[in-house]
């Protein structure tokens, strides 16, 4: 038992002083033999592990989610069979491009991550607060993410590099309209909304799957800033989201969310108008409604942020019975990338940490060794499988249903088409109010002013090809000719691009 009240080193020896250093003589220089001095300053010297390349500034709770709803025709996931049952949660929120010290209130989409502890696995929901992405092949998110980041040579963010890169990949566009309306700067990480934006598969016990997309409702209801207001707060109140989740929790103003899904039939994907694997697209709740499943509740704050938090290591590839992964290009890299980022992060027994290890059943494999290694390792027990020592066996019942997937294997294009304008045109006409459109191009014209010319009219063309009435009031706002953006919409990508190369 930790004596709390004794302080030791951390080999546990007994300390006699911690304010004084071992020197020869008062005024004399400090002697290595003071190995709790020694020991003190090292680990200091180590205190940080490399952040996140992206999600690097999070904020996270505990929380409770109530299955409402027995949802076994559909999954076989135990935690979402029978109204009532509860799984305890980590949620983890974050911005996504800037550092551990950067401002909450910036322009981003927010990570919205959420680890179910369940009696079969952890299972991860790693969504954001936007429905859609930037991209819809991995290929180009190293790329993506650098243009968010900071320029080489200046080290400071660069609206050339935002905006080339965004105006060279149109398919960016239905993401772009909604980082720029008001949702692109949340109030909190209570007012947003949460989405899977990848479509999933679930799986039920007779071996039939579907294909679903979850969204977390906010009950605080969306409460957005102003881009003023996101300024103001970015210099005064940098964590202001994080201590808002801190500070309603521990008050007891527990922040929850309505749990949905949307659910399709697998046959009915191969004729949908939409490609349910291009992340770049929704499925409008007209064709497809959201079911409620469920809600999730925060109830308490971690008691210590860098163990429960800044360790807390999500991966969309943290599946449990009943739930799988879809052909979306985007999903499958991200079900490699995440969990490779940890091992680099946290090391190779990251899942042994305690925030990360399953807490509602045991894990049993025949991973051993390595940095860290935390617990028994396995003890005597048999280190290979198969064997006949009585070490943990699999279980085929546990099999997922097949999907047939063929086709050459090559680096097929997804060529851009006018589909890819239509959501984000609807989202601007049918589904924003007045204000909102205002504020939508108030808030690009505000950011992409500060890049170059050609880039502006290169970029306010594909606002153009959403829809008309935007693109004209981008390019008025920017001060560009109207016409000379009308012809660019009009042209192919290629054109477009030869068009705006100088
Ligand atoms: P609906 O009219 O049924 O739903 C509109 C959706 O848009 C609601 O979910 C609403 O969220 C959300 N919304 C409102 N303002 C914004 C905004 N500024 N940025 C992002 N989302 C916003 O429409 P459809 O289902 O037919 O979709 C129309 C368009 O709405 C889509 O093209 C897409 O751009 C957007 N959308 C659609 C979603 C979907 O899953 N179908 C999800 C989110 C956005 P809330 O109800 O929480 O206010």
């Amino acid at each position: 038992m930790a004596q709390k009240d004794k302080l030791t080193t951390a080999s546990g020896a007994p300390v006699a002083d911690d304010l004084n250093s071992v020197t020869a003589g008062p005024r004399g220089p400090v002697l290595l033999q003071d190995v709790h001095l020694m020991e003190k300053l090292a680990h200091f010297n180590r205190e940080r592990i490399p952040e996140r390349v992206v999600h690097a500034k999070g904020a996270g709770a505990f929380g409770t989610f109530e299955c409402t709803a027995d949802m076994s025709k559909y999954t076989r996931a135990k935690f979402l069979s029978q109204a009532g049952q509860k799984t305890e949660v980590l949620a983890r929120f974050s911005t996504v491009g800037g550092e551990k010290g950067s401002a909450d209130a910036a322009r981003d989409p927010r990570g919205f991550a959420i680890k179910f502890y369940t009696a079969e696995g952890n299972y991860d929901m790693t969504g954001n607060n936007t429905p859609v992405f930037f991209i819809r092949d991995p290929l180009k998110f190293p790329d993506f993410i650098h243009t968010q980041k900071r320029d080489p040579a200046t080290n400071a963010p660069d609206p050339d590099m935002f905006w080339d890169f965004l105006s060279l990949t149109p398919e960016s566009i239905h993401q772009v309209t909604i980082l720029f309306s008001d949702r692109g700067t949340p109030r909190s990480y209570r007012h947003m909304n949460g989405y899977s934006s990848h479509t999933f598969k679930w799986y039920n016990a007779q071996g039939e799957y579907f294909w679903v997309q979850y969204h977390f409702k906010t009950a605080q209801g969306i409460r957005n800033l102003t881009r003023e207001e996101a300024v103001r707060q970015s210099g005064q109140a940098p964590n202001h989201a994080t201590t808002d989740l801190y500070d309603t929790i521990a008050a007891g103003d527990l922040p929850a969310w309505r749990v949905c899904v949307q659910i399709m039939p697998s046959e009915a994907a191969k004729t949908y108008r939409w490609n349910i694997f291009d992340i770049t697209k929704v499925w409008p709740h007209e064709d497809y409604p959201l079911i409620e499943i469920g809600r999730m509740t925060l109830n308490r704050n971690p008691s210590n942020y860098f163990a429960e938090i800044e360790q807390a290591a999500f991966s969309p590839g943290n599946f449990v019975p009943g739930i799988a992964a879809s052909p979306d290009k985007m999903l499958q890299a991200r079900v490699m990338s995440y969990h490779d980022a940890h091992i680099y992060r946290l090391g190779t027994n990251y899942q042994l940490l305690p925030v990360n290890a399953p807490r509602a059943c045991q894990a049993a494999t025949y991973q051993r060794d390595g940095h860290m290694r935390l617990g028994d390792n396995g003890g005597g027990g048999p280190n290979y499988w198969p064997n006949s020592m009585g070490g943990p066996a699999p279980d085929a019942s546990f099999a997922e249903p097949p999907i047939d997937l063929e086709g050459p294997a090559a680096r097929h294009p997804q060529d851009l088409t006018d589909d890819d304008f239509f959501q984000p045109g609807e989202l601007y006409r049918r589904v924003m109010s007045d204000t909102d459109r205002e504020h939508l191009v108030g808030n690009i014209v505000a950011h992409l002013g500060g890049a170059m010319k050609r880039i502006q009219l290169r970029q306010t063309a594909l606002f153009f090809k959403a829809d008309s009435d935007y693109g004209r009031r981008v390019a008025e706002g920017l001060g560009l000719d109207v016409a000379e953006v009308e012809g660019l919409a009009a042209m192919s990508q290629a054109d477009r691009v030869k068009a705006t190369a100088k």
